[in-house]
């Protein structure tokens, strides 16, 4: 099986999505390109003693509603093209949920299970100094994603602060809170998928409560998903790691999974009452909704058919290719898709930036309740649209956050 090239895969959904929208074609042409795309190669000491070369990437897509925003990955896939793909889609996502942030992304080729703390924090610094130029609270903030988390934030905050000779917190988001992260930030993308896949069940006339929910990746994204669906009433039959998944048909202890794999980091013990299960087993569980909340690229042409959930909550980026999409689309699986359903994290990461900004201190009601109300907001208004022009959830999306930017855009002219 093939898999798309990302970046391919960004650029034809702005082309597919042209059509329904009223603006210049050169306009969307400029949109398919990053405004800028740095690749570095980062020098580090490892324990050993011997010298790694670590290649890194940071992409700003555009930056004209406001600074470029994204996360940092660090994964041994990690390559250019999909870095290009994940700060396009930010670009979009940030103008679904209207807040005034372009999009950028970064990543590192690297496998952080197989590294010590000290080499990631090497990296890391390494990495933030290469990359320095571009980055700061009025250009380009940086926030967790694939196995990156606070302490890889604390670091690249404190090496930025140290060039800059001040503390600098609004160079990064989802920061520990002893350093000016927000609470309610480290739980913001799980919680937001809920809200989002909660809004789509009631315009659907399905309940939450007892709905059977799998999956797949127990990290930031999907661990915290789990605990809030299970919290909301559904029953979570499924969840996975890198290695593999659980299943129960009755629902896990999803607290006691996760207590698990924390202890053991790693998913499969004697302790949970469940049987093992493939990644892709996973995907194919009978179940009212379906959340990918790992890699890229997991629904394709080929496991689609076999899909067996009612609704796809897209809690990854980019976990659907396009051509999976029409055969879910065919087989009348409804997608709440990425550039929404996990919009709850660059929500209140901008919130962190917000209060690191003005020196405010928000308490969790304030966030949950803005969440809230911008989360359902969007959701509204990609269903309006979806409604109104007859297309799916996902052209719905496009159509409201490349038109905003397309919009901007031509308000802003094209410089000089
Ligand atoms: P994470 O590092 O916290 O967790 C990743 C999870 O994926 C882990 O459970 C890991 O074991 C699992 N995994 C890794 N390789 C896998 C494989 N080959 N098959 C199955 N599972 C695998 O990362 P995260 O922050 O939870 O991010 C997960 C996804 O959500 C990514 O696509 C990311 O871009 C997206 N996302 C994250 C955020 C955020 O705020 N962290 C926001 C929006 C979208």
């Amino acid at each position: 099986m093939t898999i798309p090239n990302p970046y391919k895969m960004a650029k034809d959904q702005v082309d597919a999505v042209a059509p329904h929208l009223d603006v210049d074609e050169g306009i969307l042409e400029k949109l398919k390109y990053p405004r800028r795309e740095l690749t570095v190669h980062c020098p580090v000491k490892m324990d050993d003693g011997t010298l790694r070369i670590f290649k890194g990437y940071r992409v700003r897509h555009n930056d004209t509603r406001g600074p470029a925003k994204g996360g940092l990955r660090y994964h041994p896939d990690v390559d250019l093209d999909e870095v290009k793909a994940l700060a396009m889609w930010m670009t979009w996502k940030a103008a679904v949920v209207n807040i005034p942030y372009g999009g950028a992304k970064g990543g590192v080729k690297c496998n952080p299970p197989d590294m010590s703390q000290t080499e990631l924090e090497n990296v890391t610094r390494r990495f933030t100094w290469e990359i320095a130029p571009l980055i700061g609270p009025e250009s380009d903030i940086l926030a967790p994603d694939v196995y990156t988390n606070p302490q890889v934030m604390a670091w690249i905050m404190d090496t930025y602060s140290m060039l800059k000779g001040y503390s600098v917190p609004g160079v990064v988001t989802g920061k520990p809170l002893e350093l000016g992260g927000s609470v309610g930030r480290f739980e913001a993308t799980g919680k937001g998928v809920l809200i989002a896949v909660k809004k789509a069940c009631e315009h659907l006339g399905r309940p939450i409560e007892g709905a059977s929910v799998a999956i797949q990746g127990c990290g930031n994204v999907g661990g915290t998903a789990a605990r809030y669906f299970n919290k909301s009433g559904a029953r979570v039959i499924a969840i996975s790691d890198s290695k593999g998944g659980l299943y129960n048909s009755k629902g896990l202890n999803i607290e006691r999974t996760l207590d698990c794999k924390n202890q053991y980091k790693c998913l499969v013990t004697e302790e949970v009452d469940a049987e093992t299960i493939t990644n892709q087993e996973l995907l194919e569980l009978e179940c009212d909704i379906l959340i990918p909340a790992a890699l890229g690229h997991q629904i394709t042409a080929e496991n689609a058919p076999k899909l067996k959930c009612r609704m796809l909550g897209e809690g990854a980026n980019g976990p659907t290719v396009p051509e999976a999409d029409e055969i879910l689309l065919d087989r009348g699986i409804f997608v709440v898709p990425d550039i929404l359903a996990n919009a709850g994290g660059v929500t209140v990461s901008y919130f962190e930036w917000v209060q690191n900004l003005q020196e405010l201190l928000w308490t969790e009601d304030e966030v949950a309740d803005r969440l809230e109300r911008i989360m359902t907001t969007a959701v509204a208004e990609v269903l309006r649209i979806s409604r109104q022009r007859n297309v799916s959830m996902r052209t719905a999306a496009y159509i409201l956050g490349v038109g905003r930017v397309a919009k901007a855009t031509e308000l802003r002219g094209v410089y000089p």
